[in-house]
This record gives C-alpha cells, structure tokens and sequence, in this order.
C-alpha cells in the first residue's frame, strides 16, 4: 500500500508490472523482431514519462505517441530513443525536425507537405513511417498509390522511409480472422511494391498487443504493442495469463455515516436505503474519470476485501458506497479498479472497452509510481 493513497485518489502505477508484461510479450516475439511501445494518451492514461524511462531502460526500440506534444514532452524530460508521431499536424513539421520526431504519412497531401518543410529546412533523410490502409479503412495509403509514393520518395531525399505499416481491424475477433488474412495480403503486397523501389530496407510492421499473441508468423520487423503492456488483454489467450494491470485507480473513505431504512442519498434522491445500511464518502466523482454511469449500484468499489456497490448517482467530486457488513472505517483505502475490480469489468458495466476506462482517469488525478 502506499502512502500518498491514505490522503487522496491517486492512479498508482506499478512499474514492475510495466516491465514484467513488457518481458512477457517481449518473449512471444522473435529476438530480431522490435517492439514498439505504444505510450499515447498519456501512456494509456498512466502518464508517458515513467514509463518511456523505463520502456528506453528495458530496450524497447521504438516509443509511439498520437500528437507531437506528447513527443515533446518526452524529448525535453530526456527521452532519447525513436520516437513516432501517429497523427501529425500538418502544421508541425518544425516541431518534428527539431525534437526528432518521426511522422506517420497517410497520405500524399502531408507527404507533400513534409517534403516541401523538410527541403526547406535543409533535412536529408528525416525518417518517416508510411501507413498502409489494408483493411481498417480509416487512414493510410492504397495498393494503388504504391508506384507514385515510390517515385515521389526516390526523387525527394530529404525524407527517407524507415518504415511501413498497417494496423489490423479485427486482430481480436477470432471470427473475422479471414478479413485479417486479406490483410496480411494487401500489406505484404504494398510492402513488396514499396521494398522493390528502395535500396535499403524498409521495416515493416502490423500486429498490435492481441496480435503479437495471435498471428506469430506476421512479426515482421517490430510489433506495436499497448494494452497488454498495461496488463489488460482484450481476449483470454493461455499465453497473455500472466500480464498484471499496471494502473490502479484508489481513493479513501473520507466519511461513514448510518442511515435508517428508507433514506435517499444525493442528487434526485437516485440513492434509496432499503434497510438501515452505513453509506461512506469516497472523494472521486465523474470529474476524476469515474464514469457517471456506474452509479445507482450498477458499479462497485473494492474495500477490505468486500465489493460495496455504488449508492445513488455519482457527483462530480464524490460518489457514496454501501459498506454494510464491511469492516472498514474512514481513512481506509478503496480500489476503483484495479486488481481486485479489473478495467475490464468496469468497461463490461459501461459498454465499453478497457482502453476508454484507463485513459478516462482525469489529469487531477496524481499518478503515483513505485
Ligand atoms: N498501432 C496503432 C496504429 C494503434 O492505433 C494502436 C492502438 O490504438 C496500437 C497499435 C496498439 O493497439 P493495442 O493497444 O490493441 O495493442
């Protein structure tokens, strides 16, 4: 237990699970075969510093962010590994050049854009990672496109290709595993068409976390993987069982109080004691990142080894719990979700998947690391 969580809601962050599911999926790829650790969102809502240090300490090959800010962040706290931008502005480009940040293109407007910035600045080779649109259909070049992007990077050499990927729509669907075929085909046909244009070697990558885990023979060169590194997996595989969830979210009861059959507790008087029950304040609400919908005893929090539903509607700031027949007393520690009430049970409640609930966590929660 920690400290700091006897005084506020905090998101622990465990990094030795970090490093022990980094190792776990590590050992389910070839020793030639990079990973790329997915540290967008605020690495999956657990906050990108800590863990790009210790990912860069673990020899992970490649860090992944979303925006070029987060990039930024990284380089200026002393992150000096690969670095790649998923979704560049087009308005960036400096911003790239400068803290050596590696765009994704999508397409020939921004690989206009980056060449026409590149050349201007006197660039020669900055790396740029080309997507491949095989399937999912939401950003990313063609089959088609493949003749003119290669003679459009064979005459511009300020931007050299380091890589080329795609990203699977369905790794997790063991029933739509034809469509992922057909986009392991699609790809590795662009790919080819791509390689036979370039003299050097142009990395290749497709699998996310399921994926590393499910199609071992499409490794290529790197893996992208994010939500096993977080200890979650999307689906129950015999060889991701030993991934532990590095995120916990905690508070404490700041209040307990007994109330008699038939009393509401908080807004609407949603809340309805059927019989004389303690009810204890947690200071957490929906501004924290605890979805409004699990109130009204649709969620449950963990305390001393019991599971108390959520009484009432959540409020911003505070939410109230049954703690009836649990011996527990203010101060105590709570798990929101964690070990005991995973993410994904709580995604289960809200119709939703666990990547939504660990990025929810608000930036007022502090992210405690040990
Ligand atoms: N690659 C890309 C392009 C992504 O957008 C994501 C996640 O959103 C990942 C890899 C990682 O996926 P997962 O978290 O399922 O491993």
């Amino acid at each position: 237990m920690l400290e700091a969580r006897r005084h506020e809601t905090v998101l622990e962050v465990n990094l030795d699970a970090l490093v022990g599911n980094f190792n776990l999926m590590r050992s389910l790829v070839k020793p030639t075969t990079g990973v790329v650790a997915m540290v967008k969102a605020g690495g999956y809502g657990a906050g990108s510093y800590e863990l790009a240090k210790t990912l860069q300490a673990q020899g992970a090959s490649y860090l992944a962010v979303a925006v070029a800010d987060e990039g930024v962040e990284l380089r200026n706290r002393g992150i000096t590994m690969p670095i790649m931008v998923l979704n560049p502005k087009v308005t960036n480009y400096r911003t790239l050049f400068r803290y050596g940040l590696e765009p994704e293109i999508y397409s020939f407007d921004i690989l206009d854009q980056i060449i026409c910035q590149a050349e201007r600045q006197g660039m020669n080779g900055f790396p740029i990672h080309i997507k491949i649109d095989s399937g999912m259909h939401r950003l990313g070049f063609l089959l088609e496109d493949m003749p003119r992007l290669v003679s459009t990077l064979q005459k511009h050499k300020a931007v050299s290709p380091c890589s080329v990927f795609s990203h699977l729509a369905a790794a997790d669907c063991p029933d739509m595993d034809s469509y992922t075929a057909l986009q392991f085909d699609y790809f590795d046909s662009c790919c080819k068409q791509l390689q036979a244009g370039f003299g050097h070697h142009i990395m290749r990558h497709i699998l996310n976390s399921v994926g590393i885990a499910r199609f071992p023979d499409h490794q290529f060169d790197m893996v992208r993987l994010g939500i096993c590194l977080y200890g979650i997996s999307p689906l129950e595989l015999p060889q991701l069982a030993g991934l532990k969830p590095v995120s916990t979210l905690r508070t404490v009861i700041i209040s307990i109080k007994t109330w008699n059959d038939g009393t509401t507790i908080g807004y609407g008087r949603r809340g309805v004691v059927a019989k004389e029950s303690r009810i204890a304040t947690l200071p957490i609400g929906y501004a924290d990142g605890l979805n409004r919908h699990l109130g009204c005893g649709r969620g449950a929090v963990f305390i001393n080894g019991c599971r108390c539903p959520i009484v009432g509607s959540i409020c911003m700031d505070v939410c109230m719990v049954d703690v009836t027949g649990c011996e527990c007393e203010v101060g105590d520690a709570v798990e929101i979700f964690g070990r005991n009430i995973t993410a994904d049970e709580v995604a289960g409640l809200l119709d939703t998947i666990p990547y939504e609930v660990l990025t929810s966590v608000s930036q007022r929660v502090k992210r405690v690391y040990y």
